[in-house]
């Protein structure tokens, strides 16, 4: 697909950051560029529309940016997963009435820890945005590298009750590409790193 170019050379490659070695891949370059960044949107929509998706699942932060507008386009709903202590209800151990009360309303919120290169990190969701079992959901995010960070998204929605059909980004870096540990999971990606 001739879009695709477009989208990889839109990429911005910053050598060293956020640490020494590392190189990072930068999409807010390619947010810049309406017409590639809407060739992104549109491929991803091409993809997953009339395949019954409920709900798009997007990993913090920037899973938000592509996240909800592949959902508006298919028409299904938008879930953010957040990093921890993001979401009221996940502050209810904090012991305050409101919270309480937020946590009685809203639902439960469940975490999953996941390993990255350097520590842990974690996400979050709240239980009740699946509202029925088996419900087709899509996890999105902007690069998948060892796959850590979809897994712990899968697990999640998993927990929740959510049937994942496919984990989706706009980069996968090749190194990587063998050690993808996505609980047998595919994963779609458009561009590999360059
Ligand atoms: P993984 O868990 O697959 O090893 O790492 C993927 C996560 O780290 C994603 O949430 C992604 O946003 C972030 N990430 C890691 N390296 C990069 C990078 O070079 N560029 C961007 N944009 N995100 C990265």
């Amino acid at each position: 697909d001739p879009r695709l170019q477009g989208i990889s050379d839109a990429i911005r490659v910053v050598p060293h950051f956020p640490k020494q070695g590392i190189m990072f891949n930068d999409i807010t370059t390619l947010l810049l560029r309406p017409r590639v960044f809407k060739d992104a949107v549109d491929l991803f929509v091409e993809r997953y529309r009339g395949m019954g998706i409920d709900a798009v699942a997007g990993i913090e932060a920037r899973g938000f940016v592509f996240g909800p507008a592949i959902a508006l386009a298919i028409g299904a709903k938008f879930i953010p997963l957040r990093k921890p202590r993001k979401l009221p209800e996940s502050c209810a151990d904090t012991g305050s009435r409101k919270q309480l009360l937020l946590l009685l309303l809203e639902g439960e919120v469940i975490s999953e820890k996941y390993v990255l290169e350097y520590g842990t990190d974690c996400l979050e969701m709240r239980v009740g945005a699946i509202e029925r079992s088996g419900e087709r959901v899509l996890v999105i995010d902007d690069l998948v590298a060892t796959g850590g960070t979809l897994c712990a998204a899968i697990r999640l929605l998993e927990r929740a009750g959510a049937d994942v059909v496919e984990c989706a980004c706009v980069i996968g870096l090749p190194k990587f590409k063998d050690l993808y540990k996505l609980n047998g999971k595919p994963v779609y990606v458009l561009v590999e790193s360059r």
